[in-house]
């Protein structure tokens, strides 16, 4: 339902997405959730209002370069911790989350769980990190592999994914709202320009079929078969 991401400001991603999820409750949703990249990828989740996600932090150091939040207004699988986003492959190299629906997961997971994934919940939106986890074991780069993930599903979504490495968030859209935020230091993406207005007001707006990659360099966007497309940055003109 609400997405928030943030590239580039190490000491306070957590804060960042807590800051985006609150600004983002406005769209209604039944659970939250974060994952932060730093060597390896922690998740935490919990069904829900934020209340529960913030009790849930409370005394857990939870850092990283690079992270992404979400609420979930659950289409697949009942609200409850399990299938709260993100979600992450059975190695952990990798955390999902999704707005919208995966009209053709259920022949993916079969697929998958025939090749011995296992899966920890409902969602349709989890079998996008194991898309990902056997494209890498095949040896694509993370680019490839959450692209090569992208292109295998069809229905409406936005993306994102960190990997543990921690190099750079992805997403891609297609019939859901996603926006890049470009700070002076930082990269961010929402579901919508209120995620993160607070902390800048230049914005790219992606298109349906448009795959991001953001990093500590900044941002390249890119169709679903890898050709470069031009964006040009706009500048909102009300305050957070
Ligand atoms: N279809 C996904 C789920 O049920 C995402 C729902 C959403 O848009 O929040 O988990």
């Amino acid at each position: 339902c609400g997405v928030i991401g943030c590239v580039g400001r190490p000491d306070e991603t957590l804060d960042v997405l807590m800051h985006g999820l609150s600004k983002l409750e406005y769209r209604g949703y039944d659970s939250a959730g974060v994952a932060l990249a730093n060597g390896s990828v922690e998740i935490e989740k919990r069904a829900g209002k934020l209340e529960n996600l913030e009790a849930a932090l409370d005394g857990v150091s939870l850092e990283g370069a690079v992270g992404i939040g979400h609420t979930r207004w659950s289409t697949h699988g009942p609200p409850n911790d399990r299938n709260a986003h993100p979600h992450a492959d059975c190695e952990g190299q990798v955390a999902v989350l999704h707005n919208g629906i995966i009209e053709n997961y259920q022949a993916i997971k079969d697929e998958l769980q025939a090749a011995g994934h296992e899966f920890e919940s409902d969602t349709d939106t989890e079998v996008v990190p194991h898309l990902i986890e056997s494209a890498l074991a095949d040896g694509a780069t993370e680019e490839d592999a959450f692209r090569a993930a992208i292109r295998r599903i069809e229905g409406s979504y936005a993306i994102a994914a960190v990997f543990a490495d921690h190099e750079a968030v992805y997403c891609a859209r297609q019939d859901s709202p996603l926006v890049l935020g470009v700070g002076d230091d930082a990269t961010y993406l929402g579901s919508d320009v209120p995620a993160f207005r607070a902390f800048t007001d230049r914005v790219i707006y992606l298109e349906d079929g448009e795959l991001a990659r953001i990093d500590e360099g900044g941002w390249e966007v890119s169709t679903l078969d890898g050709e470069p497309v031009e964006k040009s940055i706009n500048t909102v003109n009300w305050d957070p």
